[in-house]
């Protein structure tokens, strides 16, 4: 398997030559993120990518393994987890009174791009616990912020979201988790949700749920869903247990990913944003989860392009059109013959072509989150993305 070499010069010309990050950053008053930082933020990023998680990606194929509730993740994992942690990584782009570092969200998607490229299985930790982190961000009281943002920032914590159940994944209207409310404000959780990308393992002392339920009595359909969260463990007692892992899945690919059987009984959660709006409030983690898809697509044709090239730069067969490239090998390498060098050039089209769209997406997310745009440049940015984030994500992963 060829080793993972962060495209640091691709990534640079779509942020600056393509889309111009600089006149953005200063229209998002993000002018911290100066042209130097970006670049060296990109080079650490590029180091930590190829020397620390590439080398995990054959250990991350053996799998998690489960025991009576209890996920392992593959050799490695945890280690590399706890560097990223140590070198402020999770924080990069939240909100400052929360223990982030305020840089926009475009230039973490950048950092998502090396990481996942590098290891998948192992970007997806972060990258749910980042989706939880803008839920909370935007729906989340003072108090949950203080309990939970602040230690899914540091990264301390990591987090999910929960909405496929076992009779539904698709029409979440179906959905039937219940969450009673309390006397003291909090509510009881019972239901099971399937599937649950990182959903159980052992890289950070707690895990931070994003579950939909439905309150007593809510309408039927989509319109009766409300959004809790609910800590694997209690916040003030960490060795209570409030969430039980059943199982994980047995996958063809992101073997390194537990993707959990989460079991609700009982479990206390908290709600989050208004009664019965739960869905539109979940659409916060969705449209970064879309953009996250959009990239995962992108990335494979990066890391394809990548094999492929050292490839058929080795592979000798025939010999080119023109005559022999390399008349003292006993034939030319197959980079020298036209539909090769043609379906070369198309990986290398859908990953350049697909990094610039993705950027330009989340380069739109900024400005539907700075604190100085206008409702009409919301509104606008919000247009834009709704066309072409879906788009995105069904172009690169399809093709
Ligand atoms: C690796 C992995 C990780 C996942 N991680 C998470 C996670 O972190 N959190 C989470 O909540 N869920 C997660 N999921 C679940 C995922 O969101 C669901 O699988 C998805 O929503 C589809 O639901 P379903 O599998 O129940 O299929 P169904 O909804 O039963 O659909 C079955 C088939 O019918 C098609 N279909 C359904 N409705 C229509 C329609 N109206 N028109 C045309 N076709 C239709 C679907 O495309 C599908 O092919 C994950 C799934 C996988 C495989």
């Amino acid at each position: 398997m060829p080793e993972y070499r962060a495209p640091i010069r691709d990534i640079q010309f779509a942020l600056f030559d393509v889309l111009d990050s600089e006149t953005h950053y200063q229209r998002i008053q993000a002018e911290e993120a100066s042209r130097d930082l970006v670049e060296a933020i990109i080079n650490e990023g590029a180091k930590f990518s190829e020397e620390v998680l590439a080398p995990l990606y054959q250990s991350g194929d053996e799998g998690c393994q489960f025991d009576n509730g209890k996920v392992t993740t593959p050799a490695g994992f945890k280690e590399a987890y706890h560097q990223y942690v140590e070198g402020g990584w999770p924080s990069l782009s939240g909100d400052p009174a929360y223990g982030g570092q305020g840089l926009p969200e475009s230039l973490s998607l950048a950092l998502n791009e090396m990481i996942n490229t590098a290891n998948w299985a192992w970007g997806m930790y972060p990258g749910l616990s980042h989706g939880a982190k803008l839920t909370l961000s935007q729906y989340g009281t003072e108090d949950q912020k203080q309990t939970y943002l602040s230690k899914l920032t540091s990264g301390e914590w990591t987090g999910t979201m929960c909405l496929t159940e076992p009779h539904c994944g698709t029409d979440l209207g179906l959905l039937k988790t219940r969450a009673e409310p309390q006397a003291d404000g909090s509510y009881r959780i019972n239901g099971t949700k399937i599937f649950i990308s990182a959903g159980e393992h052992d890289m950070a002392e707690n895990i931070v749920h994003i579950v939909l339920a439905r309150l007593p009595d809510a309408p039927g359909g989509t319109k009766g869903i409300s959004l809790f969260i609910v800590p694997r463990n209690e916040a003030e007692s960490l060795n209570h247990k409030n969430v039980n892992c059943g199982s994980i899945e047995h996958k063809m690919g992101i073997h390194g990913n537990a993707t959990a059987v989460l079991n609700f009984d009982d479990a206390q959660g908290f709600l989050i944003g208004p009664e019965n709006e739960g869905l539109r409030c979940m659409f916060t983690f969705m449209n970064f989860a879309r953009l996250g898809t959009a990239l995962q697509g992108m990335v494979a044709a990066e890391l394809s392009y990548q094999g492929s090239l050292a490839y058929a730069k080795d592979r000798l067969a025939m010999r080119a059109l023109s005559g022999p490239v390399f008349p003292e090998k006993p034939a030319d390498p197959i980079i020298v013959h036209p539909d090769v060098r043609r379906m070369l050039l198309t990986q290398r089209a859908i990953s350049e072509g697909g990094r610039a769209m993705i950027y330009y997406c989340s380069q739109l997310g900024d400005v539907v989150h700075a604190k100085n745009s206008s409702e009409e440049d919301i509104e606008e940015a919000e247009a834009i993305m709704s066309v072409l984030t879906p788009i995105a994500k069904a172009f690169l992963t399809e093709t």
